[in-house]
């Protein structure tokens, strides 16, 4: 599967990469609430933080 950022086109295939690029480059991208929702996106880590 792969990640297309709609901010800026960039793209990764890993949904750790994705949130953490829209985190950094676009912190109030609305895309990025998408993230908050874990059931939608299959991280390859299960403990991957959310927290601040
Ligand atoms: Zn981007």
């Amino acid at each position: 599967m792969v990640f297309l950022c709609q901010e800026c086109g960039n793209t990764t295939n890993e949904p750790e990469s994705h949130y953490l690029h829209l985190k950094q480059n676009h912190p109030y991208s609305p895309a990025l609430t998408k993230f908050y929702d874990k059931r939608l996106f299959k991280f390859n880590d299960s403990n991957f933080p959310f927290a601040e």
